[in-house]
């Protein structure tokens, strides 16, 4: 398995030359663009890595599923649904255009920002600092890392410069699908978007949800039906509007983030964490997905 990671990042390493680095928080230009790295790990816990595999980058969106899943076990699945939807675009089949007058919960979803800003109120937590705290914990067991922490530059970049989230934020305040303190809400959805992990630690995350909530431990962290829910969440809209195309190439549940992550999830069979910053128009790694490409048609790993 090494060598064929090894194989796979030499034929798509020149895809690192075809997108660019994220610019809009500007804190992430200042990552090398051709940095490219590889981790699986397998249901019986082999882990195979190749490339930057031990680089840390912020999370980003690839920390939306998580959000979404603290949501779920601490407010259960009818509530999480009475706050945001599960449709990749919320339109009808006839929708001709998005000048909605109204903004609803089945417009949004969990895996876009507006979702995953409006699920941080509902995790558990007295404080918004203390919500933020449950959720880098959850984050910890699931990858098995105690070490992981955000990067506070990144996490203050974007806290100055994200108007448009701080215009969606206070969109959803305006439609009575947020009632906290807009400021607070962001400040947690921008730590955990800085939540810096490595490829390893998305790949072991991954496999979490790969084996339906349980640990490599036995311990049975969450629901298998809180599984399928994300998973099936993920497979439509987990790489932006790129997800289509990816369900067809690749055919895993996956979630990509700006900081050039993507966590892929291999039901029943493997973790996959790949990392390389520069990214297509989609918002997705260039070189991450074409790697998974290779992955996915080598080991036969669509579900479909
Ligand atoms: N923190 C980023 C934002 O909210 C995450 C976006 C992403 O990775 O898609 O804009």
């Amino acid at each position: 398995m090494n060598q064929l990671l090894e194989n796979i990042l030499e034929n798509c390493r020149k895809y690192t030359k075809d997108g660019k680095l994220a610019s809009y928080i500007p804190e992430l230009q200042k990552t090398d663009p051709e940095k490219l790295g590889i981790c699986v790990v397998t249901d019986e816990n082999a882990l195979y890595t190749a490339g930057d595999s031990d680089i840390r980058f912020t999370m980003q969106s690839a920390i939306k599923p998580i959000i979404l899943l603290l949501a779920l076990m601490d407010r259960g699945e009818e509530e999480v649904r009475k706050l945001v939807g599960v449709e990749s675009t919320g339109k009808p089949f006839d929708a001709f255009n998005y000048s909605d007058q109204a903004l609803k919960r089945e417009h949004i979803n969990p895996m876009i920002n507006a979702g995953a800003i409006a699920l941080c109120t509902l995790i558990d937590g007295e404080t918004y600092d203390e919500k933020f705290d449950r959720l880098l914990k959850l984050v910890q067991k699931l990858a098995n890392n105690p070490k992981m922490e955000i990067d506070e530059n990144v996490y203050q970049s974007e806290k100055r410069t994200g108007s448009k989230n701080r215009a969606l934020a206070y969109m959803l305040q305006a439609y009575g699908l947020i009632h906290d303190q807009v400021e607070q809400v962001l400040d947690c959805y921008f730590k955990a978007c800085s939540v810096l992990a490595s490829s390893v630690d998305l790949a072991k995350i991954a496999l979490v949800f790969a084996k339906k909530g349980k640990l490599s431990s036995g311990e049975q962290v969450f629901s298998k039906e809180y599984a399928k829910y994300i998973n099936a969440v993920l497979m439509t809209c987990g790489m932006y509007d790129g997800s289509g195309e990816f369900a067809l190439n690749v055919g895993v549940p996956a979630k990509s983030g700006v900081g050039g992550g993507i966590m892929a999830i291999v039901p029943n069979r493997m973790g996959i964490g790949i990392y390389s910053p520069a990214l297509d128009s989609k918002g997705n790694s260039c070189a991450g997905i074409k790697s998974l490409e290779l992955l996915s048609k080598e080991l036969d790993l669509s579900i479909f």
